[in-house]
Order: C-alpha cells, then structure tokens, then sequence
C-alpha cells in the first residue's frame, strides 16, 4: 500500500515513511491510496476472530510490503499484552445500551490502543534503519501518559513530554512522571498547554535542530494511530452481530481531533456496516456545529468535566474532508487555505446532506453529560466515565447503538462523584500512583529552555 497526502504535494510513499514522516511535508495529511474491500464471507469469518487476530487481519493489507505477516504477529502481540482484559476491547451490554470498552491498557483510557502499537511499531522500523527518534509533545493529560506508555524503556528513543505545571489532574500527572526509565523526560512548564504546544512547534520549525536531533512527533495525526483504530470496529460489530452481514451497527463516538471517528469512517469504507457515525462533543462544538451546518469554524476553548475532548481545531477533519470532496486535493487546498486566512470554511449544501447521511451529531452540555453518568448508574449500576456519557447521551435517539467508552471513570473520579456520590474502583494501572516515586523538571515556557535541556539530557 503506499499512501499520499491530502495536498497532493508529495510522490507516494510507503507505510514506513508515512509513519516516520507523521505529516506530510506539503503540510497535508497522509492517507492509503485505496482501501481494502472485505467482502461478505470474510467479514463473517472476521466475527470469530479474537482482538489480537484480528488486528493482525485489518491491518496486514495497510503494512504489507513493508512488514510481513509475522512481525505484524510479533507486533500485535506484544502491543495488547500490556491491556488487563483478556478480549482486549470487550463490550458489555446493558440491556439495550452497548459499551465498547477501550480503556483496558496501561493508561486507563483509549489513546492507549493506538500507542502502544505505535511505540513498538517505531522501534522495529528504527531498528532496521539503524536510527535513532526523539519524540516531542505537549499534552494537556491523556495523550502525554499513553505516549510515554508506548515508548518506556526503548533504547533507540527519548521521549520529552511537556505539560503545564498544575493544570493537569493529580493522577494524569503522576501516571506520567512516575514511569521512572531512562528514555523518558518530563517537563513541568510554567504556563498552559497553549504555550506548550507554541513551544513544540517552534522547536519543530527549528529546521536544523529538528534534522540534527530527529525530532518525532506522536499526535494523532500520525496515521498508524489511525489504523489501530480501526480495529475495534471490527471487533465490536462481530461480537454484536454475530457475523451477521445483515446486521448493520450504530456507533457513538465522544470526539476531540476528529481521529477515533475517523477511525470509523475507515472500516465503513472497507465494507464493514455500519449504519450511522454518531458524532458526539461536548460544548465545544466546532465538528458538531459543521455536520449540521455545513460551516467549519473555530471558537473559543471551553474546559469542561470532558477534558480530553476540549479543542477548537480538529486536527484529522482534514482526512474526511479529502474524502468529501472525493479524492481531490486541489479542493481541500483551497479549503484549509480559507481556513487558515479566513478562520472558517463552508462546504456546498449537497455535500452537507451527504456528510448526514452516515454522520449524526450532537453537542451535549454538561449538565446532560452529568444528569446521564447518573441516570446510567441508577438504571445499571454501571459507571460511565465523562467521555463515555457524551457519547452515550448523544445516541438516545439511536436505542442498540454501540458506544465507545474512552475513559475508565476513575481516572476522571472527580466529575464521577459530583454525579453520583460515588467513585469508581480504580483500576490497577491507577492504584499507588500517589506514593510512587517521581521524576520531573520543571522549567520557564520559553523554547530556548526547552531546546537546551534536550541537548543537555541527550549529550549524557
Ligand atoms: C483523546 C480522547 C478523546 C477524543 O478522541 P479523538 O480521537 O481526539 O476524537 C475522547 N475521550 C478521551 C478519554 C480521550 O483521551
């Protein structure tokens, strides 16, 4: 399979280099070239298949070439042992109302699916170039945890996370700088996640120093993440249906940067069937706001009880707009350029209707993500952690949709027991973080600092 870029500005390249590159140097996205077709008696087939096989299925056609069908074994395998549940993403049904759970892995919550194959899968492609990556990123809580998960412990990467001191929550920031190994580099900036991720994209304008160091990034924008996604559509669709072809599923998706639901999109195209893609934000609004309307804009940040979802730009909307003006990376150009100059862009009404054919959304307040972790609970006894209950009060119209839990609830336990009084068990990931020993810098929000500090923990 090689892969292009939304922009159009590149040759095609590989899965390899399209996983080394992250974005496209022409500044696109970078996407396959077609997609596999499943037919009907594979998708079937498909149904039977434990988590760790199926992965190895869905994503064979996207690597191969690049890597053959045992070291996507070896990878596959090694990336979900660290998940405590033996089905990986197992759904639980509560009557009529579905939950995808994803938040098995080291670190409580989804990302943890796409990175943990994304870290193994950066260490054998550096192993055979002989190279070495030293990943950077800001993160406001979640990413920068499932990130450094990914990558513990790996010879031939560093991993530099910068955080805002005192603005992430007592267990995200522990979960990230009690992992004690020597590849990995906490930074506590003295200033928000905005002046973070100023600082990382100087660092990565900074031309010679971004060459001279490898400097690598881990957003979602790199597609591999995207891929490992996809997975579990699969997966949930076989465990619901039952391989039935004629059995078309609903899912819900809590939506931040466009990826996760996008993730979705992809096994739609390949042939899995689904009926509709609940898009479900909080009152940050902006993707919700464009399905309705057909106008994509940018408003203010509002933070919310649903942290891990509180952006303004989305940074894959890019990948289903490229789609949506089928295939045709002159039109995405001219968009994303309005964007840029004009803060906004609109599509023509009839690609409107179709983006609601498959999309329904919908913006939920906080007042309806808290009155339905509580409702849930006195009907099931089953906690839904923020995200989670965006999500699932956004498919109240859609009774037998599937919802994807994002979260364990301990982890935003707070939000959790100003619902219903209560907190939830937390899991072993989460246990003892607040003892455990911790390691962290803490310096001014200033990219000269930054940079000089990597070269000094990197010249030792
Ligand atoms: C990142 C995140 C999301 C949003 O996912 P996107 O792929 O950015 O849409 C939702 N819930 C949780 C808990 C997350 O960490």
């Amino acid at each position: 399979m090689r892969y292009v870029s939304t922009r159009g500005g590149i040759e095609p390249v590989s899965f390899s280099q399209a996983v080394m590159m992250g974005l496209a140097t022409d500044g696109g996205l970078l996407l396959p070239e077609s997609f596999p077709q499943i037919d009907e008696a594979t998708l079937k087939q498909w149904a039977g298949l434990s988590f760790i096989e199926l992965a190895v299925e869905v994503m064979y056609p996207f690597v191969g070439e690049d890597i053959s069908r045992q070291e996507l074994v070896d990878l596959v395998e090694r990336s979900y042992a660290s998940f405590t549940h033996p089905e990986v993403t197992p759904v639980v049904e509560l009557g009529p109302l579905k939950i995808l759970e994803l938040f098995h892995g080291p670190t409580a919550a989804f990302k943890d699916v796409a990175l943990q194959f994304l870290g193994n899968l950066f260490e054998l492609l550096l192993e055979r170039s002989g190279g070495r990556l030293n990943i950077l990123g800001a993160t406001s809580g979640d990413t920068g945890s499932a990130a450094i998960y990914g990558v513990r412990g790996q010879e031939r990467i560093d991993i530099f996370i910068l955080h805002p001191k005192g603005r992430v929550s007592p267990i995200q920031e522990r979960q990230m700088t009690t992992v004690l190994d020597a590849n990995v580099h906490n930074i506590a900036i003295t200033g928000t996640f905005d002046d973070g991720q100023r600082i990382v994209k100087a660092l990565f304008n900074d031309l010679e120093f971004k060459s001279e160091y490898t400097l690598g990034a881990v957003n979602s924008i790199n597609w591999a993440r995207i891929l490992a996604q996809v997975v579990y559509y699969f997966y949930a669709w076989g465990r619901v249906s039952g391989g039935d072809v004629n059995h078309p599923v609903t899912f819900s998706v809590p939506t931040g940067n466009f990826g996760d639901i996008f993730a979705g999109y992809v096994a739609k195209r390949m042939g899995l069937p689904i009926e509709r893609l609940i898009l479900a934000t909080n009152r940050n609004d902006i993707l919700s706001r464009f399905v309705n309307s057909g106008v994509y804009s940018t408003g203010t940040v509002h933070p919310t009880i649903s942290p891990s979802m509180d952006i303004q730009i989305s940074s894959n909307f890019e990948r289903y707009l490229y789609y949506l003006m089928d295939e045709n990376p002159a039109a995405v150009k001219a968009l994303m350029e309005q964007m840029n100059s004009e803060g906004r862009l609109e599509v023509p009404e009839e690609k409107r209707v179709e983006v609601n054919r498959l999309f329904y959304a919908a913006a939920v307040s906080e007042e309806e993500t808290q009155s339905q972790i509580r409702e849930t609970y006195e009907q099931t006894g089953y906690i839904l952690d923020p995200h989670t209950a965006v999500g699932v009060h956004a498919a109240r119209a859609f009774p037998g949709a599937v919802c994807l839990a994002t979260a364990h609830p301990a982890k935003f336990g707070a939000a959790v027991k100003e619902a219903i009084g209560v907190e939830s068990e937390p899991p072993p990931s989460l246990q003892g973080l607040m003892e455990k020993e911790a390691r962290c810098a803490v310096l001014d929000a200033d990219a000269a600092v930054i940079k000089a500090y990597m070269k000094s923990t990197l010249a030792n």
